[in-house]
């Protein structure tokens, strides 16, 4: 199995390249060239635990890995890091299955590709006999930061530098990021938005004079951002096992049809399960839930992608996105695999902010159901799901869970739903705890992480524990413009 861009059909890369290189040369998303499919029944993946189902969808996509190397990447990532050994379990609430998917380090969804990427790049650099260190340099916005940084921390082989807005951060996730241990591990706020930070990530990247310095001092650049296969095809194993797991429990016999319901930034996530269904994970519908930068709803619903409009800041900020990179991906499927019409309309888009499909590839998505939330309804699902279900959810499942109401009353379509979980309520304790009931703002931080635990009784993550006391590792903060500069100091070159 080979992966080619988005933007080039004959640029063609195994999956091991595909994975260091992250993006292609000509700017474009690497994608499989076809899609394999599932190789064993659904009853027998009911019997497998988290890692299995893993190797058996993994596999598929990562053909130049030996078996051994599959799964010593696996069994690296998807262990005791996590806070249960089911890994990613479900839990009902309001009509629909709750997908957890923040048990891991960090306590978002990003720990589940980002766990197993470090060991997948490095079994990558390895067979492609890469001799240069491999510095992964990142922008975040908050979550991807401290996942990546917690991925990479003391792995042999690599450093990572990350990049964020100094003042566009939450308090918790700031706190994460600058308490990280690891020899390996640099984090740098920068004076500028999250803009800022992600373009001059970009300019360090298309820096050939740059690359050239870092080849001749043993050194090369990767990415951990989320366009990165490596990072798309361990998200796919957590659909194929939920639909296991209600296989397992008896809510579907095996082959009846489900739907999947994902609080969407990027597009990576649901993307995922795009490609579980191409492998014949029997999903009808993908509802595609918007914060109120609700861009993907209105695609859905046009036809035209138009990033022309207000940034808005939410209470899920994880979520707050303009330009969902992932999407090209499945542009460029729609468009009948051809790289000409997608370099079209990404060109439009670059240009003008703004492109349209044509009907032909319109009419391809009606499998998806675009929704969006809006500040009080996201505060008013959390509310009613902690009254009625007596469970707490974070502000991103409940754009989720909001739009999945909205579904059932606007189709009457009562098909069990998984719905992607993608944090855990203590990454955001003041929104979530206000929602409950506005007195709970005049709390500290802290307060309210306890009061949350009193109401909801589940244990407070190690992760939130970790940063009450650890002390503050980084405290570099630099002009946007003195990035590169910033680099080459941190790797004295
Ligand atoms: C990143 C993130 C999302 C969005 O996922 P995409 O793959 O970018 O669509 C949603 N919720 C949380 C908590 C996140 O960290």
């Amino acid at each position: 199995m080979n992966y080619k861009s988005t933007r080039d059909n004959n640029e063609v890369v195994t999956a091991s390249q595909a994975i260091l290189k992250g993006l292609a040369k000509d700017g474009g998303l690497y994608v499989p060239e076809s899609m394999p499919k599932l190789s064993v029944s659904f009853d027998e993946l009911a019997k497998m635990n988290y890692r299995e189902v893993a190797y058996t969808v993994m596999k598929e996509f990562l053909t130049d890995f030996t078996e051994e190397e599959l799964k010593y990447c696996i069994d690296s990532a998807y262990d005791s890091k996590f806070d249960t050994p089911e890994i990613a379990p479900i839990k009902k609430a309001d009509g629909a299955y709750f997908l957890e998917l923040f048990h891991g380090k960090t306590i978002a969804f990003k720990d589940m590709a980002l766990s197993i990427l470090p060991y997948l790049l490095t079994t990558s650099a390895k067979k492609n006999n890469v001799k240069n260190e491999i510095v992964i340099l990142t922008a975040t916005s908050g979550d991807t930061g401290k996942a990546a940084l917690a991925g990479f921390a003391d792995v042999k082989g690599t450093k990572i530098i990350v990049f964020y807005p100094k003042d566009g951060v939450s308090p918790v996730q700031e706190k994460q990021m600058v308490t990280q241990k690891g020899d390996n591990t640099y984090v740098v706020g920068i004076t500028g938005n999250f803009d800022d930070a992600q373009t001059g990530v970009k300019n360090m990247f298309n820096d050939a004079d740059l690359a050239k310095l870092m080849d001749d001092n043993g050194y090369q650049f990767s990415s951990a951002n989320s366009i990165n296969i490596g990072r798309l095809v361990p998200q796919i194993v957590y659909y194929v096992y939920a639909y296991s797991r209600l296989v397992k429990d008896g809510v579907v016999a095996a082959g009846d049809k489900i739907n999947v319901d994902v609080p969407t930034g990027n597009f990576g996530n649901i993307l995922a399960s795009y490609y579980a269904k191409a492998m014949g994970l029997p999903i009808d519908r993908f509802i595609c839930a918007s914060n109120e930068n609700k861009v993907l709803f209105d695609f859905f619903k046009t036809g035209t992608y138009d990033r022309n409009r207000d940034f808005i800041l939410t209470s899920s900020p994880s979520m707050d996105i303009l330009i969902s990179s992932n999407l090209e991906r499945l542009i460029y499927k729609i468009a009948g695999n051809d790289s000409d019409k997608n370099v079209e309309l990404m060109k439009s888009l670059s240009e003008k902010g703004v492109y349209e499909i044509t009907d032909d590839m319109k009419a391809q998505l009606d499998e998806f159901y675009g929704g969006f939330t809006t500040e009080e309804g996201t505060a008013e699902i959390i509310s009613k799901i902690y009254k009625e279900d007596n469970y707490i959810i974070d502000t991103h499942t409940a754009v989720a869970a909001h739009v999945y109401n909205q579904y059932v009353a606007d189709t009457n379509d009562t098909k069990p739903t998984v719905i992607a979980s993608t944090a855990s309520p203590y990454k955001f304790a003041r929104s979530v705890m206000t929602a409950i009931d506005p007195a709970y703002d005049s709390k500290t931080d802290f307060e309210l992480i306890d009061e949350l635990n009193k109401l909801s009784n589940v244990a407070i993550p190690q992760a939130i524990e970790d940063i009450r006391s650890a002390p503050i590792l980084h405290d570099t903060v630099v002009d946007s413009k003195d990035m590169c500069a910033q680099v080459k100091k941190i790797l004295n070159i």
